[in-house]
């Protein structure tokens, strides 16, 4: 497939979607109105639109390496805060993703190319916290897979910790944070049973430090809501 291969596929896309639809791109420009928010790995294999069966105009997508949500980083900030306060998104879905080759790195302490490798810090601080946990894993494919999960646990908690989830809960507003991970070789998306919303602020303000901004008033009992699909145990895949 070369590049002048995507111009004629899209010319394709659009005349066989007017055939079907004559009005879709006009109803399709007219409202922007995503009721999710996807965050997910860079990574090719793994499109947000095609693994959830959404259609264009369904999902506000962000992506990055290793699927990282950081409080410094301003361009998840800036998706963040439009998707919630802008477009009104209600689930958030932080999505990792098996023989994710950030993790890999993060595990493997190699030497991937300098801006990759300072991309990884923040997961590196992943793998130190679970340390010992990982280490216990003799399998080397095996830890790979349980630091997946633990690397979409940290970031749904960072999400949890942003000024922007915070306020929209402290204002009652209806926003979820979901955990999953995909399985490449089986096109699955597992929840991991860490879903979070305006229930889960007064847990998460406890740990949070001054400086995250707006001052959630009387926050709601803590809950970490255990999603519907039960989590696979501790099998550490
Ligand atoms: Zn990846």
């Amino acid at each position: 497939m070369t590049y002048e291969t995507l111009l004629e596929n899209n010319r394709r896309w659009v005349d066989e979607t007017l055939a079907r639809d004559p009005d879709y791109f006009r109803d399709l420009a007219a409202v922007h109105r995503p009721r999710f928010l996807w965050i997910g790995c860079s990574d090719a294999r793994v499109p947000a639109n095609v693994v959830t069966g959404t259609s264009a105009g369904e999902m506000f997508v962000h992506r990055n390496i290793a699927n990282q949500v950081m409080p410094t980083d301003p361009n998840l900030l800036a998706v963040l805060q439009y998707a919630v306060e802008a477009l009104g998104v209600r689930d958030v879905i932080v999505c990792g993703h098996q023989g994710c080759g950030g993790v890999q790195a993060a595990l493997d302490g190699g030497a991937p190319p300098p801006h990759v490798d300072g991309w990884l810090g923040s997961l590196r601080m992943v793998v130190r916290l679970h340390e010992e946990e990982l280490a216990a894993i003799a399998d080397p494919a095996m830890r790979a897979r349980r630091l997946v999960e633990l690397n979409v646990r940290e970031q749904i908690h960072n999400l949890a910790r942003t000024p922007v989830v915070q306020a929209a809960w402290a204002g009652g507003r209806e926003l979820r944070l979901h955990g999953v991970v995909y399985r490449l070789e089986e096109g699955r998306l597992r929840d991991i049973g860490i879903t979070m919303d305006g229930r889960s602020l007064a847990a998460v303000t406890s740990t949070t430090s001054a400086t995250a901004g707006g001052t959630p008033a009387t926050p709601p009992a803590p809950r970490e809501r255990v999603a519907s699909v039960a989590p696979e145990g501790d099998r550490p895949w």
